[in-house]
């Protein structure tokens, strides 16, 4: 028998009482007991989000300014992920493949890897620097 049939069943045995205290005092406990169910239902919703939230968060990686997920080409959100815990993966644009922009709350990226600044080499010494 599910909750719900033992809640009808208490409901039912509580409007069949003589005593009005006690059909109030079931009814207050199978009140209470809905209440209990809702909030237990609610709070398993809460534990799979935070559970899907804790792979993520095990899978993914940054790099070049947004988040990357193992074996997924497109990356998420960074912006979202860190407010929200909520994963969104970015749109790419059309005519810069390293431009994307996030779908949720409109943030810019841009993935190219940056390039590193390489002093040029110095001009060779035409005389022995060590010889006056
Ligand atoms: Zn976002």
């Amino acid at each position: 028998m599910g909750f719900l049939d033992t809640a009808k069943t208490i409901k039912d045995v509580a409007q069949g009482l003589a005593s009005l205290d006690a059909k109030r005092s079931l009814l207050e406990a199978y009140d209470a007991a809905l209440a209990l169910n809702s909030k237990n239902q609610e709070l398993e919703v809460r534990v799979r989000e935070l559970e899907e939230a804790l792979r993520f968060k095990e899978k993914v990686r940054f790099d070049r300014n947004a988040l990357w997920a193992e074996e997924d080409p497109h990356p998420y959100c960074n912006s979202c992920w860190e407010v929200k815990e909520n994963a969104v993966h970015l749109t790419q644009s059309t005519s810069d493949p390293e431009y994307y922009m996030c779908p949720s709350c409109n943030k810019s990226y841009n993935t190219a890897v940056p390039r590193k600044f390489v002093l040029p080499e110095p001009a060779p010494l035409d005389r022995d620097p060590f010889q006056y």
